[in-house]
């Protein structure tokens, strides 16, 4: 069961095994990992350096059981990550070559707004197996095969040929998901509307009840940021360069030439909002929110960002100026 700042397991009475909607963690914790090295170094007795790279995985990952919405949002890292003139060394190793068994959702949580975002509950692409699972009747899945690794996969299940009765099954499970949404949001428009509404009151509103503790980015799949950690051993024979998430509501985020940009929480929670929804759109063609509602379960404080956008396009016409 999930809800603003509210999660709790709650067994079922039936076999579901994805009887869930999203986890407290995405996949990003597998392909874009909290913590990793980037790189040693190890000084020689001639006093130079040995520098080694680190080599993101060992063996290709299989994700079991994605979301579309996570679906989604691996598509907007991987463009970030991938899509542009560098790619992100660590991210392209870690993704090369993962398997993905994607699920249907139909179970969806009370933060879940896959539907607003056009990202779900129905998977569409990018997985090499995608599984529907029907509790109507015998338990089984239907699986839908989107690569020839995925068709190899099956080829070692046991499995029969689908009937129309299994399809039509499956059909309902998550046309009843899509209707069974936690909460929805407008988002026609809403990048312009967040670029007049910069003066908002709600902003005010909105900074003093948030934390700026930054849970609501590090649980989001698409949030990206991250900073570098040099760590030196001891003896000054060797030093380690870390990347670790980041956020835009730490302080240091933002510091350039002596000062943080956004020294206000106010400032911190309308850069994530507005970037999310709105700056996200010219950066990379898409929305940066993928409507998987963690931010909204795993925030302690219960702060909503679809009510936020609704307070700010309810009255975007009072929008008065204030400060920083
Ligand atoms: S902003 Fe919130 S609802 Fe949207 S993708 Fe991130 S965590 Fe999910
Ligand atoms: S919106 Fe909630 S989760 Fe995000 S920084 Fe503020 S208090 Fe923390």
């Amino acid at each position: 069961m999930q809800e603003a700042a509210t999660y709790r397991l709650e067994r079922r009475d039936d076999e579901a095994r994805f009887g869930y909607a999203v986890g407290p963690h995405s996949w990003k914790q597998f392909l874009f990992p909290p913590r990793v090295t980037q790189f040693r170094a190890e000084r020689r007795e001639d006093g130079s350096f040995e520098v080694q790279e680190e080599n993101g995985t060992e063996a290709p990952l299989a994700l079991l059981g994605v979301r579309s919405c996570d679906l989604h949002a691996i598509a907007v890292q991987d463009r970030i990550f991938l899509g542009g003139t560098y790619s992100e060394r660590d991210y392209a190793a870690r993704r090369e070559g993962a398997f993905v068994a994607a699920v249907n959702c139909f179970e969806p949580g009370g933060a879940c707004f896959c539907v607003s975002m056009e990202t779900g509950p129905r998977v569409e692409k990018d997985y090499d197996l995608a599984l529907t699972e029907i509790l109507d009747g015998e338990h089984r899945f239907l699986v839908e095969v989107g690569s020839e690794r995925g068709a190899e996969v099956l080829g070692e299940l046991p499995s029969r040929d689908a009937e129309r009765a299994d399809v039509q099954a499956a059909t309902a499970a998550v046309d009843r998901a899509a209707e069974r949404m936690g909460r929805t949001l407008e988002a026609d428009g809403l990048r312009d509307l967040l670029a007049s509404t910069l003066e908002h009151p709600r902003w005010n509103d909105v900074a003093s009840r948030c934390l700026t503790c930054g849970n609501c980015t590090l649980v989001c799949p698409t949030c990206f940021c991250s900073t570098v950690d040099d760590v030196n051993g001891l003896g000054g024979q060797t030093a380690e360069r870390h990347r670790v998430w980041d956020s835009c509501f730490s302080v240091d985020h933002a510091y350039i030439h002596g000062g943080s940009i956004r020294p206000s929480g106010r400032s911190r929670y309308r850069q994530w909002l507005t970037h999310k929804f709105g700056t996200w759109h010219d950066q990379f063609g898409s929305s940066g929110c993928v409507g998987c509602g963690r931010c909204i379960t795993w925030c302690p404080v219960g702060i909503d960002i679809t009510a936020e956008v609704a307070a700010i396009r309810a009255s975007d016409a009072g929008a008065a100026p204030t400060t920083a």
